[in-house]
């Protein structure tokens, strides 16, 4: 079958249409506003978040969001001058713990930790607490994230600002659920806020025999870690594991042996835990 010029124009027509049609329909830009005060430059501000959630919320949930947050973000970052901040707005979807919570902004969920401070792990005395107290203070809050750092797991660090213009990473620890996290930050007010929190026995400061959480990371909270320490064992078993692994948190204090090296553990006789140990 022979196609006539004319044919041919209208197809092309049709294509260009359709091509139209759908820039229009999901333009990346609709909800894109960028504005520039005193210096920052703040990324989209969404003004009715709660129906957009609700209305989209299938949709967001499509997005491999984190990966393209990120890689917008490093864009962002390229493109602002070296003395402007970054602000990330819009609402807190979803807390994740005390210190880490998943912003919505600009059709994309970004994860956010919280910048300076450290609270108790989800399994630790004071975790679920910690999240809670986070949850009630700005879950479902259009919130300003003031991005500061990208953390060696890929998140942000940020210092969240709440409606109320009261900033969360301060209020978490001057309520006395969260440690200032001195190893990466030497922000003197942050310190002061611990220590006057401690002092007036808030949250977790209620309890003497609190675990700072990066020790809890580290290893179990059934025995403290000694300086250099990277296997242990029980002594009445031939296996010896990470510090964080399941098992090595059933061995008590009384029955625990402390390695510094693999050939150390394996001299002894010890076996490598299959479960923590390739
Ligand atoms: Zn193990």
């Amino acid at each position: 079958m022979k196609m006539t010029n004319r044919t041919r124009t209208i197809i092309k027509l049709c294509f260009v249409i359709i091509i139209f049609s759908i820039g229009f329909c999901e333009h990346p830009n609709k909800y894109h506003n960028k504005s520039t005060s005193n210096g920052k430059t703040t990324y989209d501000h969404f003004q009715n978040n709660r129906s957009y959630r609700n209305k989209n919320n299938s949709r967001i949930k499509k997005i491999d969001n984190l990966k393209l947050a990120n890689k917008q973000l490093e864009l962002l970052q390229s493109l602002s001058p070296r003395d402007s901040s970054v602000i990330i707005s819009g609402v807190v979807l979803n807390v994740l713990d005390g210190d880490t919570i998943e912003i919505l902004h600009n059709d994309l969920i970004y994860r956010i930790r919280l910048d300076g401070i450290d609270c108790p792990e989800k399994g630790q005395s004071y975790g679920s607490a910690s999240k809670q107290v986070t949850s009630d203070l700005c879950y479902n809050k259009q919130v300003d994230a003031e991005i500061l750092d990208i953390d060696s797991y890929g998140r942000f660090l940020a210092k969240v600002k709440l409606p109320n213009g009261i900033i969360l990473n301060e209020e978490l620890l001057r309520k006395g659920y969260a440690w200032h996290y001195k190893k990466y930050n030497n922000d003197i007010r942050y310190a002061v806020l611990e220590d006057s929190a401690r002092y007036g026995k808030n949250g977790l400061w209620v309890s003497q025999n609190n675990i700072p959480p990066w020790e809890f990371r580290n290893g179990p909270d059934n025995f403290i870690l000694p300086e250099g320490v990277k296997y242990v064992a029980s002594r009445y078993s031939k296996k010896y594991h990470l510090p964080s692994c399941k098992w090595a948190k059933k061995i008590s204090q009384d029955n625990v042996i402390y390695f510094t090296t693999k050939e150390e553990a394996e001299d002894k006789g010890y076996k490598p835990c299959k479960v923590c140990i390739q």
